[in-house]
């Protein structure tokens, strides 16, 4: 009998909620009897999952926005979860914990040094959580290009997960990992999930109510029986959104728990994750992908940037919204490259660098005069630390669940417009330079098709609390 090796992969992600001037999480009413979502969801699903144990047995991603949350909400679990990789490193050689790009940033709609910025976080903010470097990344809605793998390599991440239909060949075996092709002579490993075993743990609660009839009877039907006959290893993965163990679907944590503890053994299955396989089985073909697709959009990454058929009613907002943005990030960038130039500073490695800082590793001051080679005076450093905080808020406009929903009215785009009013803000702070008026003509079309609220209205409400100039007669405190 051939290895038959199973594993499930938990993308770990709440969407940021944090009002950016005061850094605090509102009141959630609909997460009652919790104060906020995060709170709710760490109760049903983080919680339960580190106290049984199951992100020893399964490969996982935290997204680094919400691990900060939860690491000063209760750094305790924080410490289970991340002593439950260690077990693996400890005993294999090789963690089940994966990096995540940054802030939850569709990749392939970004400009390459933003792609960067994203990976560099990424990467650093695991290395400070973990202990150790990461060998694998989840990339946001498993958003995909070229570019974005080739960047990954570049800093030495051997593998992503990608859903079957990302790959650029209709008959793909999805019992073995695959090698990418990349610029430079590098390449990447993807492991392309089980579409149908994802789709239903995802989406068909009743297929998971009993783990030992899944793992029986679901599970080991899906591996290939000429491989079986001729000896060689297969692999399964599922991947799916953390949350789903405890807070989508009650009782999963549970679930989950004997499915890859005692049910898959007893069908004669064995317990991997990604990089524990590749020790024993490298890649052994090629695959080429799809450029600009995701796992939860079949229209490419079009639900981040326009209208298609996964969100109903009238989505031109999207398109606006993403075009407002792309101008705004230009216009940010452009005001912060100036400044640095001129004080002799490479921006983008400040800003890649600004990440120790947001981690508590450094000081802003120390990084900066490391980046400058020299000391600065404290009213430059200060100048340039308010362009880093803009420079942060500028890369969180870009969180992917602003787009995700329907309509324009929902928390998570007008989250977003918060962000921008934020890092709009913070650069005339800075440097005196107003980004409102063109950011409010672009916002204007940006229109709720339920409830007709508009973007440059809610962009404007956020700048009056904020006390800006303009529209609150105060000067900036
Ligand atoms: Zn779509």
């Amino acid at each position: 009998m051939s290895v038959r090796s199973f594993s499930v992969h938990g993308h770990f992600y709440q969407p940021p909620r944090e009002n950016p001037f005061s850094g605090v999480i509102p009141r959630e009413f609909g997460a009652s009897p919790y104060h906020n979502w995060n709170e709710r969801i760490h109760a049903e699903c983080y919680l339960p999952n580190a106290q049984l144990g199951n992100f020893e047995r399964i490969s996982f991603n935290i997204g680094p926005t919400l691990f900060s949350w939860m690491k000063s909400y209760d750094p305790d679990t924080c410490r289970l979860i991340i002593a439950q990789d260690r077990a693996n490193f400890q005993r294999y050689g090789v963690g089940n914990a994966m990096a995540q790009s940054y802030n939850h940033t569709i990749l392939p709609l970004s400009p390459r040094h933003d792609k960067e910025t994203q990976v560099k976080w990424g990467i650093a903010e695991f290395e400070h959580r973990f202990g150790r470097k990461p060998q694998g990344m989840w990339l946001p809605e498993t958003a995909a290009d070229l570019e974005t793998l080739t960047i990954l390599a570049e800093h030495d991440i051997e593998f992503t997960i990608l859903a079957p239909w990302q790959a650029d060949y209709y008959q793909l075996d999805p019992t073995e990992p695959y090698r990418v092709a990349l610029a430079g002579g590098k390449s990447i490993t993807v492991f392309f999930y089980d579409q149908d075993l994802s789709t239903g743990v995802s989406f068909n609660p009743s297929l998971t109510s009993n783990a030992d009839y899944f793992a029986r009877n679901v599970v080991a039907t899906r591996f290939l029986a000429e491989k079986s006959q001729q000896g060689e290893p297969q692999i399964l993965l599922i991947a799916s959104d953390g949350e789903l163990y405890g807070h989508h679907q009650q009782f999963r944590d549970r679930f989950l728990a004997h499915l890859v503890d005692g049910a898959s053994l007893s069908a004669g299955l064995e317990k991997t994750y990604p990089a524990l396989w590749l020790k024993s089985y490298p890649p052994r073909k090629w695959m080429s992908i799809r450029e600009g697709t995701s796992w939860s959009c079949h229209h490419g990454v079009v639900r981040w940037m326009g209208e298609c058929e996964c969100t109903p009613g009238d989505g031109r907002w999207k398109a606006y919204l993403r075009q407002a943005f792309n101008r705004l990030a230009n216009n940010i960038d452009q005001v912060y490259v100036d400044s640095l130039s001129a004080v002799q500073i490479d921006p983008w490695e400040l800003r890649n660098g600004y990440i120790h800082v947001i981690l508590g590793e450094i000081s802003a001051e120390q990084l900066i005069n490391q980046c400058a080679g020299r000391t600065l005076e404290a009213a430059q450093v200060e100048r340039i630390n308010l362009l880093l905080e803009a420079q942060r808020e500028r890369q969180r406009i870009f969180t992917s669940c602003g787009w995700y929903f329907d309509d324009f009215s929902r928390i998570e785009p007008r989250n977003n417009v918060a962000y921008a009013a934020q890092a709009v803000r913070l650069t005339r702070l800075a440097t005196g330079t107003d980004l409102v008026p063109q950011t409010m003509v672009d916002l204007r079309y940006v229109v709720s098709h339920k409830r007709g609220l508009r973007g440059d209205m809610v962009f404007k409400s956020l700048l009056q609390k904020a006390s800006y100039p303009e529209f609150s007669g105060k000067p900036f405190q």
